[in-house]
């Protein structure tokens, strides 16, 4: 096993701060035009799931499902995602 790598217990305490934070004021990259808006700016649109999209090119930056105890969500559309903490 590489001695640098751990597995992503190891950085529990990282996740549960960036996650547990305002999220609307978070800046958000998009993958596909490379424009960055706060997550409250992004354009939503809700149907089985939840889209979010990019108000500048329209590619799907996030896509969320919730069903019963667990939601998905995805971030496939997403360069980076910059949060305050
Ligand atoms: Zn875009």
């Amino acid at each position: 096993m590489d001695p640098l790598m751990l597995d992503g217990n190891a950085v529990a305490g990282l996740l549960q701060e960036v996650f547990a934070v305002e999220m609307t004021t978070a800046i958000g990259t998009c993958n596909a035009c490379g424009a960055t808006d706060a997550v409250g700016a992004l354009h939503v649109f809700r149907g089985a799931g939840i889209v979010m999209r990019c108000p500048h090119c329209d590619n799907a930056l996030v896509t969320i499902v919730k069903g019963g105890t667990h939601v998905w969500i995805g971030f496939a559309g997403v360069r980076t995602l910059q949060v305050t903490v």
